[in-house]
């Protein structure tokens, strides 16, 4: 089977989220901006990827077109995670951070997809011969609202729905702490603050975040790949978790020594290849992953895959939005808190043309 296009096909599409969209983006946040990768083959099949695309749309399209596309046009699919290592080679001097490794990683998840179509079966299928689960608990994960009284609504409107975990990205204490008050006692919460406080701020919180029975404190300081900090985070009974902006395996084996939780996001990782090697040292480490997947494409649908590939997976990362349409059309959503994970051949991901061509960039 010959590759005979590679195409970044760039979407964006509105969300409502109930608040006022400012803190954690560079600006407003109030549209999905995706960029989905399909690849053409010779025999008709057509492969689906992801690349992470939020307030980086253009830059990474520019990536698929310019580098990705003529490394893959006219080759034989054979093995995706050998066509990824040389991707891999032959960008490394555009850096392997940030959008080169967003496009290579849309990439990968299409080759993926591909090879599963190719065999006929479920991308897990494909990966580790035997899937270790039918479904998994998605945790809802609110956005910023800075406001008492929106974080306090949307936190008890995930606990009735039947989320057993909520992630926040608040970062100021008392929307922390009215959260907690909102949910069920035993709802497992979660805080995000995206790298927004020093190391004085978080050891000044942690007694009480860990009195509010915080099950992670997410990215807490900035810049996010110092792990001796993290690691003296680690030291006051909140378990610390990072990775998302985290790109390739080698960069893991770096920092999971040094957090209890690992968040690979595999349209930013290096897709599925990279996210599978970093299931090795997870098991390895013994240690679990909170992948990150706050995103409704083909990323999405391969997170499920990589969930039902292995048992290292905690949660599903559900972003707690209402986007105005799915680029997967009928949407794929968390039911009493739990994602089903599909069965048909590839990542399960099928486009809906409409929602495309209503989208399209
Ligand atoms: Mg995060």
């Amino acid at each position: 089977m010959k590759i005979t296009a590679v195409d970044a096909i760039p979407l964006s599409i509105p969300f409502e989220d109930g608040g006022a969209g400012n803190g954690l983006m560079p600006t407003r946040w109030d549209r999905l901006d995706m960029v989905l990768v399909r690849i053409s083959t010779d025999v008709g099949l057509t492969g689906w990827g992801e690349a992470f695309g939020y307030f980086c749309r253009r830059s990474v399209v520019a990536q698929i077109q310019d580098l990705v596309a003529p490394a893959l046009v006219g080759r034989e699919l054979g093995d995706p995670a050998a066509l990824n290592d040389e991707m891999q080679r032959r960008f490394a001097l555009f850096g392997r951070y940030g959008v080169t490794i967003f496009a290579l990683s849309g990439a990968d998840i299409a080759l993926w997809d591909l090879k599963a179509k190719a065999e006929g079966v479920d991308l897990a299928t494909l990966l580790v011969g035997k899937r270790v689960r039918e479904h998994i608990d998605a945790y809802a994960s609110l956005v910023r609202y800075a406001d008492l009284e929106i974080v306090s609504r949307f936190s008890e409107k995930a606990c009735e729905e039947g989320y057993r975990c909520l992630k926040l990205h608040e970062i100021t204490m008392p929307e922390i702490r009215a959260s907690r008050r909102a949910i069920d006692p035993k709802m497992e919460l979660t805080i995000d603050v995206n790298c927004s406080w020093t190391e004085a701020f978080a050891l000044q919180v942690l007694p009480e975040l860990r009195e509010l029975n915080t099950l992670w404190l997410e990215e807490p300081i900035h810049p996010p790949e110092d792990w001796d900090a993290l690691r003296r985070l680690g030291a006051h009974g909140v378990a610390i978790s990072a990775g998302e902006n985290a790109c390739t395996a080698m960069e893991f084996s770096r920092l999971m020594p040094a957090v209890n939780y690992a968040q690979p996001s595999v349209t930013k990782v290096g897709g599925v290849t990279e996210f599978m090697r970093i299931v090795d040292l997870a098991r390895a480490h013994d240690a679990m992953l909170m992948p990150h997947s706050p995103y409704f494409g083909p990323g999405y649908y391969a997170t499920l895959q990589l969930a039902a590939a292995t048992d290292r997976i905690g949660y599903f990362e559900h972003l707690y939005i209402e986007p105005a349409a799915f680029a997967g059309g009928e949407p794929l959503l968390p039911q009493q808190g739990q994602l089903q994970i599909p069965t048909r051949p590839g990542i399960g991901f099928e486009p809906d043309l409409s929602v495309l061509e209503r989208f399209a960039i």
